[in-house]
């Protein structure tokens, strides 16, 4: 028998280079309780493409975070096993003159692995390599950008934050420009592989933190070059520590862990959410 459609499908999407912290905790706990409230389906994805930062044992501590935390999820996936049809979607892009070849820095190239969160989004590319529009066959070996349309806005209701527009193009006006969809090292974009996993995954609702709304933007844009269709967004707010910054993973004394062996209980971390 065919399963049912489910309505509502979300995902939980972490990246296994460090710890979990209450920040995490807070995105993860409304995302599961957002899929249940809705009678949905919720996935795990285990964003392991950052070959030089994704350990195993993170992976593992994140379920058991998770776990504690009393988040449930009907099914998994790997990044890291799904690089061919990343590969097929970089490939679509470049033979339809929607990407193009870019031959700049290295440094550009290793920002593109990680989701660009408030403190390490990449700079406006200002479309050097945009020349070599006219090739269209695409050798995995290279890196390629989409190409953004100038001067235009990306608007979108949030389903937390409202309304939201990004401007998009190549120059100091616009809030993000042509980036990154694949690495000349054979890997995909961090926005390349969410938005053909989103889109495969068949997800309704990505719920996720408030420094990945212009993501969405380009997101939104890589939606259409490649015909997929746009769910719904939902960022939440970011957690600071006292300083106002953003916590991340190099906050280690709210990791999840050491909240858990300092003796607090999971009903007690969720009671401040
Ligand atoms: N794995 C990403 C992160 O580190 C999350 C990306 C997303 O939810 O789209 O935050």
């Amino acid at each position: 028998m065919p399963q049912p459609a489910h309505s509502y499908v979300g995902r939980l999407a972490p990246s296994p280079t460090g710890l979990l912290h209450l920040g995490h905790a807070r995105t993860f706990w409304r995302a599961f309780e957002r899929a249940r409230a809705a009678g949905g389906r919720l996935w795990l994805r285990d964003e392991d493409l950052d070959t030089q930062r994704s350990k195993p044992e993170f992976a593992e501590a994140m379920r058991e975070d998770l776990h504690w935390l009393g988040i449930e999820w009907d099914d998994e996936l790997r990044q890291s096993q799904r690089v061919p049809i990343y590969r097929n979607a970089a490939e679509q892009l470049v033979t339809t003159g929607l990407a193009y070849r870019c031959v700049c820095s290295r440094k550009d190239l290793q920002a593109a692995m990680q989701a660009p969160h408030e403190d390490t989004d990449e700079p406006v590319y200002n479309g050097r390599c945009r020349e070599n529009n006219t090739e269209r066959t695409f050798d995995a070996g290279s890196s390629y950008r989409l190409h953004v349309p100038d001067g235009e806005r990306i608007a979108f209701v949030d389903g937390h934050c409202g309304a939201q527009s990004f401007l998009a193009g190549c120059d100091a006006e616009a809030d993000f420009g042509d980036f990154l969809i694949w690495r000349k090292d054979g890997l995909p974009s961090y926005q390349l592989a969410c938005v053909v996993d989103d889109a495969a995954m068949e997800v309704t609702e990505v719920v996720r933190g408030a420094d990945l709304l212009k993501s969405t933007a380009r997101q939104i844009l890589l939606q259409r070059a490649l015909g997929l269709p746009t769910p719904a967004y939902y960022h939440c707010e970011l957690m600071r520590d006292e300083a106002g910054v953003r916590l991340a993973k190099r906050h280690d004394a709210l990791s999840l862990k050491a909240l858990r062996e300092s003796g607090l209980t999971s009903g007690q971390i969720r009671a401040g959410f």
